[in-house]
């Protein structure tokens, strides 16, 4: 295949905005195509797929979300056709519509976010049937008994270890940690309340949680960092958490070329006040502080007004959101890893707090400096929908626009942010940055994200003339572009032309196969054997996820030398 003519965009390797070709053969980006198929992208913004490194689309608490919400089901009902399954589902689509509408979007990969290793099964059924898009698993370790015991043990090696099998057991890809000791503590009907806080029966601190997992990661050489949702997550004044939580690990370093940290839904987590009556934005202090710490990186968490389903391990914030709102609530808990709990709720541009939360994720965004440092989501379904990308990517690029819609909002907004003053605006490459090149580069996909020789040949053709249009001022075009790609390439085959699909191939799911020596492996294998005996309610043997639940798997190798 050979794409002509486009502008394109590719910020990896230093490509902004050129007249030139891609020629993809065997799902790759090569030098030349041989008498290959032309497209022609000539007037057209041509930019790596996009990749989502943070959304919630797989999996037991996805599916919790769907029972719970009968009217979410109503919308979005797309039937089937010769092509493609029905689709049900807006803020917790089904399986079918999560992978035509990533593709309609210009996105060939996304990541589930969360998964315990004890549900992993369900996750990848499902992932297996998500179609067209890459995708992965984030496997949670922040309150699992056996990382609790090896950080109280300080043993790192056998923490490292342990990684290496829980990545392997739920066949998962990287280290995902949420409101660490708090989901542990929850089984008791408490919470930790800031990062030296210890969690009951196990005397260990958060602080102490999230500097082992940093290091055992980076013991591992993971290909992504630890991903952090930090303690006091969704609490007025927990910047201060935040900040504090990035302070106690400035001393450890990446053995990777990426970042060493990677703060999941900042929005969430830049909150200042004392309650919520005086709640207000810290977005500013947050990316002043990324402005001089280029090993972190954040994504934005952005809220999208309307309907959306909260989903999280952090279990102690859901039975708060539910109390606050009156909010209908499940909760659940995960034997020895985890707990987790769904909140169903409306975001609305009248309501104060949800107006400056708005204004945050803006903030965040505009005001850190380097793009590859602050990626984009949504944390779908958390802060919104997926689909609402667009209208994120109009926003970041237009001033104009950011005003329209704060004078729709509550007025706390302007009062309580700093975003009406902000005039930044994001360009082109920026939108390539943080959509595509910076979350490929903080997972660590060497091939995602850009179109360099060897790239997988996975590429967005939006029909935008990036030399005739203002972005500034024709917002609304630019988001009409973006929600529906003139072309989405996945692997060198069309599946999207005109915004509508047209080919369902099969995806790939990236796990991590971390090696660690064997005496270390033996000394896990131990402990797990005694805990499945004493405390499990499933044997060892129907706990790991075999080969046959993830059909197309890309193993990526990584683990001591
Ligand atoms: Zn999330």
């Amino acid at each position: 295949m050979i794409i002509k003519g486009g502008f394109v965009y590719d910020p990896a390797n230093g490509v902004y905005g050129e007249e030139m070709d891609i020629s993809i053969e065997g799902g790759k980006v090569v030098e030349e195509s041989r008498d290959g198929k032309e497209i022609d992208a000539l007037g057209m913004l041509v930019m790596p797929g996009g990749v989502d490194a943070h959304a919630h689309i797989a999996g037991a608490k996805v599916n919790c979300g769907r029972i719970m919400r009968p009217e979410d089901g109503r919308r979005g009902i797309e039937p089937k056709t010769k092509l493609l399954r029905p689709q049900t589902g807006y803020t917790v689509p089904n399986c079918y519509a999560v992978g035509y509408r990533y593709a309609r979007l210009g996105y060939t990969c996304a990541f589930e976010a969360a998964t315990p290793i004890l549900e992993s099964r369900h996750t990848h059924e499902e992932l297996e049937e998500i179609p067209i898009i890459d995708k992965g698993a984030l496997t949670l370790f922040g309150n699992n008994w056996e990382v609790l015991e090896c950080v109280r043990d300080g043993d790192l090696d056998k923490l490292a270890a342990f990684i290496s099998w829980g990545l392997s057991a739920s066949r998962g890809y990287g280290v995902k940690v949420v409101n660490p000791g708090g989901g542990e503590a929850w089984g008791f009907g408490g919470n930790v309340k800031g990062i030296d806080d210890p969690v009951p029966n196990f005397g260990v601190t958060p602080r102490e949680i999230i500097r082992g997992l940093m290091k055992a990661n980076e013991i591992l050489r993971l290909p992504h960092s630890v991903h952090l949702h930090t303690n006091n997550l969704g609490k007025p004044g927990n910047y201060e958490t935040t900040l504090a939580t990035l302070k106690a690990v400035e001393d450890i370093a990446a053995t990777r070329d990426r970042q060493v940290l990677h703060v999941t839904h900042m929005q969430f987590s830049a909150y200042g006040g004392t309650g919520w009556r005086d709640f207000e934005s810290k977005a500013p202090e947050i990316a002043d502080y990324f402005n001089s710490h280029a090993q972190f990186t954040m994504d934005m968490g952005q809220l999208i007004f309307g309907s959306a389903t909260t989903m999280t391990a952090d279990a102690p914030l859901e039975y708060g959101n539910a109390r606050l709102l009156h909010a209908k609530w499940s909760n659940h808990d995960i034997e020895l890893e985890e707990s987790s709990g769904v909140v169903p709720l409306v975001y609305g541009r009248k309501m104060p707090i949800n107006a400056i939360q708005w204004a945050i994720g803006l903030e965040l965004a505009l005001l850190t400096k380097n793009p590859w440092q602050v990626i984009m989501t949504t944390d779908h379904p958390n802060g919104g929908p997926f689909v609402n990308y667009p209208e994120v990517i109009a926003l970041l690029m237009s001033r104009a626009k950011r005003e329209e819609e704060l004078a729709s909002l509550h007025e706390l907004a302007s009062k309580r942010s700093s975003l009406p003053s902000i005039e930044r605006e994001m360009d082109w490459n920026d939108i390539a940055i943080v959509t595509r090149a910076a979350p490929a580069k903080i997972l660590g996909l060497p091939e995602k994200g850009h179109l360099g020789l060897g790239a997988d040949g996975d590429v967005a053709i939006y029909d935008i003339n990036p030399t005739d249009l203002d972005p500034s001022k024709d917002h609304s075009k630019v988001k009409e572009a973006f929600a529906k790609a003139k072309y989405t390439i996945k692997g060198g085959e069309v599946v999207v032309r005109d915004g509508e699909v047209v080919a369902v191939p099969q995806g790939r799911t990236y796990w991590v196969d971390a090696s660690v020596p064997e005496d270390q492996a033996a000394k896990v294998k131990a402990d797990l054997v005694e805990k499945f005996a004493k405390y499990y309610s499933i044997q060892m043997s129907n706990y790991m996820v075999q080969d046959a639940y993830v059909t197309h798997p890309r193993v990526v190798k990584a683990g001591v030398i």
